[in-house]
């Protein structure tokens, strides 16, 4: 039997990640963050020393970095060589970082077998910003999920706090503000939605109306296909 392949793009704080762990969990498959592969290069690059001025020092390191996913208690896990790094790689500053050593093309060819594979040995909802455009570009359902940047702010904020790494509003927001720009302008794989993605606004809906909403449109869109689990 093939593996389903659902592909979730769209900025931070859309509700990208929380909904498609709670889809991947109703559908008995696996979700894969994507974020977390760049979060995790640029938590190595970070604690090398290179500033992120000078960010495309990265590529003079990546022959150092070992990624390793698995899929354990119900979650994804990122060893970076050999250590699980946790929560570490969801500090806000390792948010610009991220989309700063995303612009580099070597780091972007250095995660891109990665990811394939995953979604080559398993049914995945994966998520990120060029997963329909580029890294499942056949992928059996496509959606590109936005909210407003105040609603998505907000999110980010309450995220960290969560994980007890609050930072302020004004923070996230100039920092949602400056990663869309770099992550949407930046030359290789922009996170743009792809032609046939199904655009998802989930600015006005509550997270369990969202839910529903998302798994109607994918369990709908499968279907129309003649594609079942
Ligand atoms: O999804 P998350 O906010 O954790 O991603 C962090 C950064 O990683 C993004 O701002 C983006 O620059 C980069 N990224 C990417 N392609 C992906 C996933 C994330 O460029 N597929």
């Amino acid at each position: 039997m093939s593996h389903i392949q659902i592909a979730i793009d769209g900025p931070s704080g859309s509700g990208k990640s929380s909904l498609s762990r709670r889809v991947a969990a109703k559908m008995g498959i696996v979700y894969v963050d994507t974020g977390a592969l760049y979060r995790t290069i640029g938590y190595y690059a970070r604690g090398c020393g290179i500033s992120l001025a000078e960010i495309d020092k990265v590529v003079g390191v990546l022959d150092d970095i070992h990624i390793e996913v698995k899929f354990e208690n119900g979650g994804q896990s990122v060893y970076l060589n050999g250590e699980n790094l946790g929560d570490k790689i969801r500090e806000n500053e390792i948010s610009m970082y991220a989309s700063a050593v995303a612009k580099v093309p070597a780091v972007r060819a250095f995660l891109l077998d990665v990811q394939k594979d995953i979604a080559n040995t398993n049914s995945v909802i994966m998520d990120g910003r060029d997963i329909g455009t580029v890294i499942l570009p056949n992928a059996d359902v496509k959606i590109f999920m936005s909210a407003s940047i105040e609603a998505r702010a907000r999110r980010r904020c309450a995220e960290l706090e969560e994980k007890g790494m609050p930072a302020s509003y004004e923070e996230i927001l100039s920092d949602i503000i400056a990663r869309d720009k770099q992550d949407s302008e930046r030359e290789i794989a922009p996170a743009v939605a792809a032609p046939d993605a199904i655009h998802f606004d989930n600015s006005e809906r509550g997270f369990e109306e969202s839910l529903e909403a998302l798994i109607k449109l994918i369990e709908d869109t499968l279907a129309s296909k003649n594609i079942s689990l």
